[in-house]
């Protein structure tokens, strides 16, 4: 029997003297966002997180914020557009209303093309994305050195993308617990849910370990770990782990100015110097740390980009899980339980679609007008299939 099943007859938990009116599965950006975004439309959350917030992918991405890089369509492309602008406001209300900084800054993108072949799709993309309303430009090798004289010499052709911008996963993730925190969020840590309880098609809570704990409104963002939580009506196999190796050097001067993609990799430049070298996507479960076969990967696409990275002193590597869907969108919205929201699978754009995703679920929470940008993320569009434990509680 599963926890979810076994959870409505054991003992009621409770949540102080003024249960939240949200309940929030997992303390990624994901989870904080949505917080945050719930805080500011008046609704008090709680965020339940087996760890600490931002203890897996969050904390450990890149920070590329690339919403032309990365877009699939129009409404992926706006979506990530809406929510590049969202970092830039939430960055200046860090510094002002909590003092933080958290490392925003637009200093755009460059995709390299160190062949013909290469060259020639670069051509096409630059069209693709002109007609999107991109600011776009093609640069010959020589011009794009220009601008980072550490480029390889093999670089034949560029796009510049002069809006993409870059962030520092670990401070944002802070930033937005203290933020969310501040405005009302309650977090509880090292608190592992073992399934969403639901009867009749509505939600009743979450289960944990010492029995239910009640809750009208549960949102999952469990990231890479959702669709293994009992009673979220996913099949299981609907969100799974990519595994992403990324090597951390320094170089003085810094060795680029802006995001450099190329190669099947990128190079991000942090400006005090550090540069992150990522990254690898692997199908490897939940199998977690680097492998020499992945850094070498990782480091040989870099030093393709800079050459002279080959003589940057290594600072850190780690490995962490993006969450992939099926489909490669993200879910995020309502789901076939009354009261059950989704806000997970966005693979390798999460950081970027934090704040959009935190948006989103506010409104579908609150009840507004859902976002039709946001529709093609329902996540009922993945299977329609018998939820499983919690659908058959009692
Ligand atoms: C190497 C790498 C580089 C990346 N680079 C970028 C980038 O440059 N730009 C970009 O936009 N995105 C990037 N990403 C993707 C981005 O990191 C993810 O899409 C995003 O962090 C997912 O956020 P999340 O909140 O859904 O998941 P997570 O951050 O994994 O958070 C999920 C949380 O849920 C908790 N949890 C899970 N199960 C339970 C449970 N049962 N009970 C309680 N808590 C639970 C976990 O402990 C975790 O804290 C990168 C990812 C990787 C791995």
């Amino acid at each position: 029997m599963s926890s979810a099943e076994r959870a409505p007859g054991a003992t009621r938990l409770t949540d102080g003297d003024a249960p939240a009116d949200v309940v929030i599965v997992g303390g990624g950006i994901m989870g904080c966002a949505s917080a945050l975004a719930l805080a500011d439309a008046g609704v008090r959350a709680l965020v339940l997180e087996r760890a600490v917030p931002g203890a897996e992918a969050s904390s450990h991405a890149a920070g590329i914020l690339g919403p032309a890089i990365e877009a699939r369509g129009g409404a992926s492309l706006r979506l990530g557009q809406r929510s590049l602008a969202l970092h830039a406001q939430l960055a200046e209300r860090f510094r002002a209303e909590h003092d933080l900084e958290v490392g925003f800054s637009r200093c755009g993108l460059l995709e390299v093309a160190l062949d013909e072949a290469e060259a020639a799709r670069l051509v096409a993309r630059e069209a693709a994305l002109r007609a999107t309303g991109v600011r776009v430009e093609r640069l010959d090798g020589a011009a794009a050195r220009a601008l980072e004289p550490s480029l390889s010499p093999g670089v034949e052709a560029a796009l510049l993308l002069p809006d993409e911008a870059q962030i520092e996963p670990p401070r944002l993730l802070r930033a937005l617990a203290v933020a969310a925190e501040r405005a009302g969020v309650r977090f509880r840590t090292g608190e592992v849910v073992r399934g969403v309880v639901h009867q009749g098609g509505r939600v009743r809570g979450v289960a944990l370990e010492g029995g239910l704990l009640e809750a009208r409104t549960v949102v999952v963002a469990a990231g890479s770990w959702t669709s293994l939580i009992d009673g979220v009506p996913l099949a299981r196999e609907v969100v799974y782990p990519v595994r992403g190796q990324l090597v951390a050097t320094v170089t003085r001067p810094p060795v680029f100015r802006r995001v450099v993609f190329g190669a099947g990799g990128y190079v991000l430049t942090r400006p005090d110097g550090r540069a992150l070298c990522g990254s690898t996507e692997e199908r490897v479960g939940f199998e977690r740390g680097v492998t020499l076969g992945g850094l070498s990967a990782v480091l040989a696409t870099a030093t393709r980009l800079a050459p002279s990275l080959a003589g940057a002193r290594v600072l850190d590597h780690w490995s962490s899980f993006r969450p992939g869907t099926m489909d490669d969108l993200p879910l995020v919205g309502p789901t076939d339980v009354d009261g059950l929201f989704l806000a997970t699978g966005h693979f390798r754009n999460g950081i970027l679609l934090g704040p959009v995703t935190g948006e989103v679920i506010a409104r579908a929470v609150t009840g507004a007008a859902l976002d039709p940008d946001a529709l093609g993320l329902d996540p009922r569009r993945t299977n329609r299939t018998a939820p499983r434990g919690g659908g058959t509680a009692g």
